[in-house]
């Protein structure tokens, strides 16, 4: 269907006029598990076991998890009580809040961690293999000694970025060992750069925006063997990095005392850029929880590229220029205009629906977090704060509570709202992130 036939009216006129709204997905079914999929996150999960003993060797953020890698889940009842009390009275307190705390995920301080440590073990462990340099029941560790890590130092990891990846992928593949190349849009953050630079990564500059740099780096891998490019747009190595994440949220839930089942449903609320890391989550959870989580994406309301993809219902990419969009956000992680062509499919079922939020709104909840529990995040990683007051206290949020037989259940509901990024910011940066915040 035509992509603005397909939003409906309304909701494409709230779009362009970059109002934030809340869209219910249409083509959400509750009951899926995507366990008719092939991908197995457990597959990701057994890999992160396996390797722990060697991350813990060669990365000191990760010695005391003993190279397991895992963010906190914290309570948050300061920012649950201010922001439920926004507008309608009594609205928005319904269950308990928690932030997931992936902004301070050791070495690259964003979610890209999960997904980016993934797919480089994955290749490390592939090419030690295949050069008979390590047997499948080796000990992970020997990937550090001097013959492997010299071999790996002859190959290069490469990626494009608007920053964190290319951060998470630089940091995380110079100490297993690689070379790495970070393909930039100009939209990347100086901070970020030098950040790279200084750590003897190489960084190419692109003009243009994230889209460019992915495409620039693909084009550069091409033909050259020892170059392996990380594509954020396709690659299923750090989707399940992503969805591996959901078993450690389940433990962390349990651990406490909250119980996930048809009269406590769970709701996550999951900042979204090309997809990869909220689809892989998502995707990991409704493999484990399937009816009794709901997942909701937070996008940028000049870049809402998911929103746009699963509404048009379409394999063909719809860039969000295509309904009149022009993807100009200060939310740098969340810059992108196009939807990831593998994960979108994916989650026409699994995803209950989007919340846009426009950048003066994310710079103030972030400042209101900082305030109001001392959590200092980038703007992008805010956008998951809104999550519980439009479910709550929206027309459209309470549709969908009615519809899935959700309401008389709700005091029972946690509210997972996941924080993305923020560890690596410097203070300078984070200074003029305040200073928007009181504007
Ligand atoms: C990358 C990123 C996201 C979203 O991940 P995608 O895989 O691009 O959807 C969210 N928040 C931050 C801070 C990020 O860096």
């Amino acid at each position: 269907m035509d992509p603005k036939e397909a939003l409906g009216p309304e909701t494409l006129r709230s779009l362009l006029d970059k109002q934030a709204l809340l869209w219910l997905s249409p083509a959400h079914d509750p009951t899926d598990d995507a366990r008719d999929l092939p991908c197995d996150p457990s597959a990701a999960h057994a890999r992160f076991e396996r390797c722990a003993g060697l991350l813990a060797r060669l990365f000191p953020e990760l010695a005391a998890t003993g190279g397991r890698l895992s963010s906190p889940l914290s309570p948050i009842p300061h920012l649950q009580q201010r922001l439920s009390s926004v507008g309608e009275p009594g609205a928005g307190s319904e269950g308990t809040w928690f932030l997931k705390r992936d902004d301070i995920l050791p070495v690259a301080g964003s979610v890209k961690a999960r997904g980016g440590f993934h797919e480089a073990l994955s290749l490390a462990e592939r090419l030690a293999l295949e050069a008979g340099l390590m047997d499948v029941d080796d000990d992970r560790a020997r990937l550090a000694e001097p013959p492997i890590r010299q071999y790996l130092g002859r190959h290069t990891l490469s990626v494009g970025s608007t920053g964190n990846l290319g951060l998470a992928i630089g940091l995380i593949g110079a100490g297993l060992g690689f070379q790495a190349a970070v393909h930039m849009s100009s939209d990347a953050k100086a901070w970020k750069k030098d950040r790279l630079r200084s750590r003897g990564i190489t960084v190419v500059e692109h003009a243009g925006d994230y889209a460019t740099a992915v495409a620039s780096g693909r084009a550069a891998a091409l033909d050259a063997p020892l170059i392996h490019f990380v594509d954020d747009e396709r690659s299923e190595a750090l989707f399940l990095g992503y969805a591996a994440a959901a078993e450690e949220l389940l433990y962390q839930l349990r651990t406490a005392r909250r119980p996930v089942d048809a009269t406590h449903p769970l709701f996550v609320y999951l900042p979204c850029g090309v997809g990869g890391a909220p689809g892989g989550i998502t995707y990991g959870l409704k493999r484990l929880l399937g009816p009794h989580v709901h997942c909701f994406f937070a996008e940028p309301a000049a870049s809402p590229c998911m929103l746009v993809q699963v509404a048009a219902g379409t394999r063909t990419p719809v860039p969000v220029h295509d309904i009149g969009l022009d993807n100009q956000t200060e939310a740098d992680g969340l810059a992108v205009g196009l939807a990831s062509p593998l994960v979108a499919p994916i989650m026409s079922r699994l995803l209950a629906g989007v919340f846009t939020v426009d950048d003066d709104t994310l710079f103030r909840d972030a400042l209101t977090l900082e305030r109001t529990e001392g959590i200092s995040i980038e703007p992008s990683a805010a956008a998951g704060l809104r999550g519980p007051r439009w479910l709550l206290g929206s027309p459209r949020g309470r549709r969908y509570l009615q519809r899935h037989d959700l309401t008389p259940v709700i005091a029972g509901a946690t509210h997972v709202i996941w924080s993305t990024g923020g560890a690596l910011v410097p203070e300078d940066i984070r200074a003029l992130f305040r200073a928007r915040g009181e504007r």
